[in-house]
């Protein structure tokens, strides 16, 4: 059957994840810093924590490294800063050109997310999701939705009136993203390059296997509709 519905998921799939890392550890940097050169620094260590595979506890260690910075700041409010800011980030190369040309073949183009509301919403904001995307489903704004669960797809899918077999999703994760398509029978395809944070992962089990792996969004795309 014909695919006449792809979704996408946002972070690592429409823009590099590590972008958005780097653009809030500079906010969050400048935020505490009292000069200019303080701030260069502190947003090179964490940078060099993030390039060293340090995740979920960046802020916790570099508060144990710097007595300075933890009298002024606690990790909790650096999360805060880091999920509010306003990221400098950009849509992948080639994909506003890829999204007018599936819409003008008259497909519908949605976005799945996980991730806290507050920083979805942000990056939505910063890569106009909105001139594209229609829905734009952020998954922490309903209960029962986050991935793996099949919640999201299926209510994109009533949305949409598409059959299972008319759908897909594109996206980066094989740990939780194409386990809950792939059980209501929908096209699954795994971007795939070197610069993901997921890059290395491999799927765990047949559920969690993509269709197809790609390296580039014009591969899906082309995967999708040819
Ligand atoms: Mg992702």
């Amino acid at each position: 059957m014909v695919i006449r519905g792809i979704v996408f998921d946002m972070d690592d799939t429409l823009y590099l994840e590590r972008d958005y890392v780097r653009s809030g550890f500079d906010h969050v940097a400048r935020m505490l810093a009292t000069s200019e050169l303080e701030a260069r620094g502190t947003a090179d260590w964490l940078w060099s924590a993030f390039e060293a595979g340090v995740r979920g506890d960046t802020f916790d260690r570099l508060l144990a490294a710097n007595s300075n910075l933890a009298a002024r700041t606690t990790a909790a409010d650096m999360v805060d800063a880091y999920r509010a800011h306003s990221p400098n980030i950009t849509l992948s190369p080639g994909a506003p050109e890829l999204l007018a040309l599936l819409r003008q073949n008259g497909l519908r183009v949605g976005v799945l997310s996980d991730g806290p509301l507050v920083s979805q919403r942000a990056k939505a904001d910063e890569l106009r999701l909105d001139a594209w995307f229609d829905p734009i489903l952020l998954t922490a704004s309903r209960d029962g939705f986050k991935k793996p669960a099949t919640a999201g797809f299926e209510w994109i899918a009533a949305k949409w009136s598409l059959l299972p077999a008319e759908l897909a999703y594109v996206a980066d994760n094989p740990s939780k993203d194409f386990v809950g398509p792939r059980r209501l029978g929908w096209r699954t395809v795994r971007l795939r390059m070197p610069q993901q944070v997921t890059y290395a992962l491999q799927p765990t089990n047949d559920d969690q296997r993509p269709d197809a792996e790609v390296t580039d969004l014009s591969q899906a795309v082309n995967y999708l509709t040819s």
